[in-house]
């Protein structure tokens, strides 16, 4: 028995890596690389620390703040800071050891990491928020800098939260340097960085589509959970390039079309709306052709779907889900949350892949399939070391070479090292595992 407190997310995301390195080749060819993972599977450093702030009333409140370093061999620690209730040492460092891997995937040089606290944004007002940010980053700073560790949105922290924490490290450190990313426009932040993700996801499925045959997106019905930047985003491009998308969602229920009807980019707009006031999903009703479903996720409330992208959080697809959408005839499934479907989901969608060959389901995972918005903060570091500000189109074709590069590896990676049989497509969840292993080992 193990004298270690229990990471059941963490211990998910690792044995997820860790199997598919496992079943392939790859040990054998390089049994060094045992020692690798086990020596990666450890953080090179979890910073944890109070966080005292003030509320409206007066009264002080406290929370518990986090920063997991996970690795740096590829470059400094890179990742998002997640504001939730239920952020705990397991959820970052599952996220942070997804990181390490979706960072290398993308081929710039950055190395892995996570952060947050439990504090939940929801209900809290905007002074409260700030208040919140300035003192998480009064200690954050010490901890952190553009050549250390540089750390940027994930759920609960947007924009607004980013300039709060911006502005606290400058006064803090008396150094205007590029040591978060996501950044407003008028402080060193990237064009398209909101959007990246998002579209970067819509890129990657662009990949799928035409290497399976599948045509372009026009008249694809897409099911989308979520309703935050990624989720905005990805609906956004897929309503762009000709498709449907038939859902939305978030933690209180699921938005889905009924009849002919569908999400309009004037509905994603009016949410974009809502979402920055810290409103669920329950107070939007313009749209006849959508009905909101309480308690529910989307999945098995949307008809005969095409495309499955979760952008939501993490194991928000079931077993029973994943036979659904199956069932539904779906035929391409690709994560814009970290970890979105179950392993067990992961296990439905891989197993039709082999049995039905060309013509199943294709699963690609979240570390694959959402490296966009990394990606993009990657591309606000190198803009800020030059001092420059790069165009929307030059930051757009960067991103749509990096996916593609993303795409193109984990196919070939799958290739070289997962046997496989005539006809069937290759695993994109083994080949990105094991490329963006590979890369960091060799770097360690
Ligand atoms: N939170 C995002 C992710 O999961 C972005 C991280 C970043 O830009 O550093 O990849």
């Amino acid at each position: 028995m193990s004298n270690l407190a229990a990471e059941p997310e963490f211990e998910q995301a690792y044995t997820e890596l860790a199997s598919t390195l496992e079943n392939s080749s790859l040990f054998e060819k390089n049994p060094e690389y045992r020692t690798a993972l086990k020596v990666a599977s450890i953080p090179e450093r979890i910073i944890q620390f109070r966080v005292v702030w003030e509320d409206d009333a007066g009264n002080l409140q406290v929370n518990r703040g986090y920063r997991v370093q996970f690795n740096s061999a590829l470059g400094p620690y890179k990742g998002g800071l997640r504001l939730h209730p239920t952020v705990n040492l397991s959820i970052l460092k599952f996220l942070g050891f997804e990181q390490i891997f979706k960072n290398a995937l993308t081929g710039l040089m950055m190395g892995g990491g996570k952060g947050g606290a439990d504090f939940d944004p929801k209900g809290k007002t905007d002074a409260e928020i700030r208040r919140f940010c300035v003192s998480f980053m009064r200690e954050l700073s010490r901890h952190i800098g553009a050549e250390t560790d540089v750390p940027a949105g994930d759920i609960g922290v947007g924009g607004r939260e980013i300039g709060y924490m911006f502005g606290t490290y400058r006064k803090e450190r008396n150094k205007f340097e590029g040591v978060l990313t996501g950044k407003g426009l008028d402080f060193g932040g990237s064009l398209i960085r909101p959007e990246a993700t998002g579209y970067g996801l819509i890129y990657y499925v662009s990949h799928m589509l035409e290497y399976a045959g599948a045509g372009g997106w026009s008249g694809k019905r897409v099911a989308i959970s979520g309703s935050g930047n990624v989720a905005q985003y990805a609906a956004l491009k897929a309503i762009e390039l000709g498709a449907t998308v038939v859902s939305l969602s978030d933690s209180k229920g699921a938005l889905v079309a009924v009849g002919d009807g569908a999400v309009t980019p004037a509905d994603i707009e009016a949410i974009m709306d809502l979402k920055v006031k810290r409103q669920s999903l329950t107070a939007y009703s313009s749209n006849a052709g959508l009905k909101y479903i309480e308690g529910a996720r989307p999945w098995l409330h949307v008809g005969k779907v095409d495309i499955v992208l979760p952008c939501a959080t993490q194991n928000e697809v079931s077993k029973e889900e994943a036979e659904g959408v199956v069932a539904a005839g779906a035929r391409f499934v690709a994560e814009g949350s970290n970890m979105g479907c179950t392993q067990e989901a992961i296990n439905v969608f891989e197993a039709e892949r082999k049995e039905k060959k060309g013509e199943a389901i294709w699963y690609a995972p979240g570390k694959a399939a959402n490296c966009g918005g990394v990606a993009v903060s990657g591309l606000e570091m190198a803009q800020n070391s030059q001092r420059l500000q790069w165009t929307s189109e030059e930051v757009d074709q960067k991103l749509k070479d990096i996916m593609k590069n993303a795409f193109t590896l984990g196919l070939n990676t799958a290739k070289e090292y997962v046997k496989s049989v005539e006809g069937e497509l290759p695993s994109l969840v083994a080949g990105s595992n094991i490329a963006g292993f590979v890369k960091v080992a060799k770097a360690m």
